[in-house]
């Protein structure tokens, strides 16, 4: 059997809120359909983040949470020196926010991001809470061929530089705030569909699956599946 693929979840007790931690359940699970083994890596606030990890998942946050979590990363230096090594990084709202140079903190000052993605966060007019659709950008990668669907919750507007994609357009929701959802750049992917995203989104865990190993993946999800991801949409647009 090939090498076991690395995810490391980062810092769930600081990113996790909305069930974010489901992520590394799904691909987890979606890894064993595919008979590829995974080796997970649950990072705690305090713990050094490995610098090999083939896969790196951040989930949403409270703003405190989230200042703490992005100071730690910071000075850590993992998770550039992952991506310098071909890495994966997949990161949900707070996550996402990190990955750019700056977002707002709980006082509304600007905290520094990793850099990661070149995107800057500041406020949205509205808090942005409840389902949203998305339709993968023309920079998602080919094998994402179905729309996203999920959740949001956060007060985030996120805005797109010139070395970085969108991810997605919105057909229901807010995302990124300009008609744009998450953001995309080589192998790095934010988003502000909550967790657990993968769940709903599986042809986005098999991507990551893919570039961990290197090659291309049959994709497993039945039209049963593809039906169930939009019944929570129903639910909530009829309730
Ligand atoms: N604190 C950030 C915001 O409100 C992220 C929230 C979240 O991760 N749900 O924009």
């Amino acid at each position: 059997m090939s090498k076991s693929v690395k995810i490391a979840s980062i810092y769930p007790t600081l990113l996790g809120t909305y069930g974010d931690g489901g992520n590394v359940a799904a691909l987890k699970h979606i890894a064993g359909l595919h008979e590829i083994a995974v080796e997970i890596l649950e990072i705690s606030p305090g713990q050094t983040v490995p610098h090999n990890a083939d896969i790196y998942v951040l989930g949403g946050g409270e703003d405190t949470a989230q200042s703490a979590a992005a100071a730690a990363l910071h000075a850590s230096g993992a998770l550039a020196e992952g991506v310098k090594n071909g890495a994966s990084v997949f990161a949900i709202c707070a996550g996402y926010q990190i990955l750019g140079h700056t977002f707002l903190d709980a006082e509304g000052k600007p905290s520094q991001g990793l850099g990661l993605l070149d995107v800057t966060t500041d406020r949205l007019e509205k808090r942005a809470v409840g389902e949203m659709i998305a339709i993968p950008s023309e920079f998602a990668p080919a094998a994402l061929s179905q729309a996203f669907t999920g959740y949001e919750n956060h007060g985030g507007h996120t805005h797109l530089g010139s070395d970085v994609r969108p991810l997605a357009t919105v057909t229901h929701g807010i995302g990124n705030g300009d008609g744009t959802e998450g953001a995309i750049n080589g192998r790095v992917i934010g988003t502000y569909f909550h967790g657990p995203c993968l769940v709903r989104n599986p042809l986005m865990a098999e991507q990551l699956l893919s570039w961990a190993v290197d090659r291309p993946l049959e994709h497993i999800v039945e039209a049963e599946v593809e039906a169930l991801r939009y019944e929570r949409f129903d639910f909530v647009s009829k309730n």
